[in-house]
């Protein structure tokens, strides 16, 4: 599924370990603590998104480190039962009208056509959401068929986003990704047969083995079936995932920086060329689709996160549900949480910088003046922007500030300056 920006895991709404396989380490702290007691910390929050954490797969991908399995034992129902209860007792926090929804995994179309209705009009008849919010599903290719897209498209879904990540048998095989090339489009021409307005494609790039070449035959193919919008990854190495375990153990190398270097700059200047705008450091659109679910995102805005292993921002506090699909089952009404972090003025002045720069629009002056004005690292902060201003990496333009084209290059570097 799509890797979103390379900030904290907890933003992306997804554990690390798959826990409810036999392949999982070892089970989550006890904890009594829920999203309650999480929420009632996080007083004056004003959530506008809803994320809902599907876990199952139908196989695990090697690179994979979000909370997500085989399951085998049916519990496909269950969840859809327990995440009704869930989403009911959250209704006292949340006061909306959301924005956005956004259903991600895991493979959310695994629950199949029916399931899928249940779930998605559970949600759209419970929580508070606006009229014209955006709604995500996150699909695998060839979990779409007519049944699957129908039920998207007639129950008011506006965006699926698809887990290509490489048109490449080869290449798919070095991500252990089990899914046929081909089923990417024949997805796509069934989602829009249904009448879903916006695909997005995730591809991958700088997998071990791949060339310039690889890479340019990935987009093009990516490109003919003209999406929406296209999201763009280099390859990361989590920690624990088996594509980790073989890089240490020497069965694969990871590509050199200058190839992925190499490899970034030419998606940024062939999609530029077709007409896709880059609003973030990793995510393209044609205009006026951008996913707004992620932008909130990288506002660090305020969102509640359902599901096993979801995770949620209140007014500074961040709090992650059990990832592990049995004591979510079992515990409720509100789910059961692994921790509560309250991250402070200067934490959340932090990752306001960190997630707002990754835009390429950046950050309003207004709110960076209000981010600077308190907080134990607030004078460090206006010296490193200074700095970076100075070097050509920071600009001011427009009422914002924003990495510029060679400070994009290097924005972890600039950005793990400011957190
Ligand atoms: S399809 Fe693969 S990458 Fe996506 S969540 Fe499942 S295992 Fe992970």
């Amino acid at each position: 599924m799509a890797r979103l920006p390379t900030i904290p895991l907890t933003v992306a709404g997804v554990a690390k370990h798959e826990l409810d396989s036999q392949a999982g380490p070892a089970s989550p702290p006890v904890t009594e603590s829920t999203a309650f007691d999480a929420a009632s910390l996080a007083q004056g929050a004003s959530y506008r998104g809803a994320y809902v954490h599907v876990p199952f797969c139908r196989h695990k991908c090697h690179y994979c480190d979000f909370y997500s399995f085989v399951d085998t034992e049916n519990r496909a129902q269950s969840y859809v039962e327990r995440l009704e209860v869930e989403l009911k007792t959250s209704l006292e926090f949340i006061a909306g009208p959301l924005e956005t929804v956004f259903v991600g995994g895991g493979t959310p179309t695994m629950l199949g056509a029916d399931l899928l209705r249940r779930m998605l009009s559970s949600i759209r008849a419970v929580l508070p959401i606006g009229s014209d919010a955006e709604w995500s599903v996150e699909a695998n290719p060839e979990t779409v068929d007519e049944a699957v897209a129908d039920a998207l498209a007639q129950s008011g879904v506006r965006r699926v986003s698809l887990g290509a990540q490489s048109f490449n048998p080869r290449l798919l095989k070095a991500l252990e990704r089990d899914h046929d090339p081909a089923s990417v489009a024949r997805a796509v021409g069934l989602l829009r047969r249904a009448g879903v307005p916006q695909v997005n494609l995730d591809l991958i790039f700088a997998i071990p083995g791949s060339t310039i070449g690889d890479w340019e035959s990935d987009l093009c193919r990516a490109l003919e079936i003209a999406p929406d919008h296209l999201s763009a990854y280099g390859l990361v190495y989590e920690p624990n995932t088996p594509l980790a375990v073989k890089l240490r153990k020497g069965a694969v190398t990871r590509l050199p920086e200058d190839d992925e270097a190499e490899q970034y700059e030419f998606v940024v200047e062939t999609l530029a060329k077709c007409g896709y705008e880059r609003y973030e450091i990793s995510n393209w659109s044609l205009p006026g689709n951008h996913c707004r679910h992620n932008v909130l995102y990288w506002e660090n805005a305020d969102w509640w996160g359902f599901g096993p292993s979801a995770a949620s921002h209140g007014n500074g506090v961040r709090w992650r549900n059990i990832p592990r699909l049995a004591t979510w089952l079992e515990r409720g009404p509100f789910a059961p949480v692994e921790e509560i972090e309250s991250l402070g003025m200067d934490g959340s002045a932090g990752e306001c910088f960190m997630l707002g720069l990754r835009m390429m629009a950046g950050i309003p002056l207004e709110r960076v003046s209000q981010l600077l004005r308190s907080g134990k690292r607030a004078r460090s902060r206006v010296q490193s922007i200074a700095n970076f201003t100075a070097d050509g990496l920071l600009i001011e333009q427009d009422g914002h500030l924003r990495l510029t084209d060679r400070g994009l290059t290097i924005a972890d570097i600039v950005l793990s300056a400011l957190i």
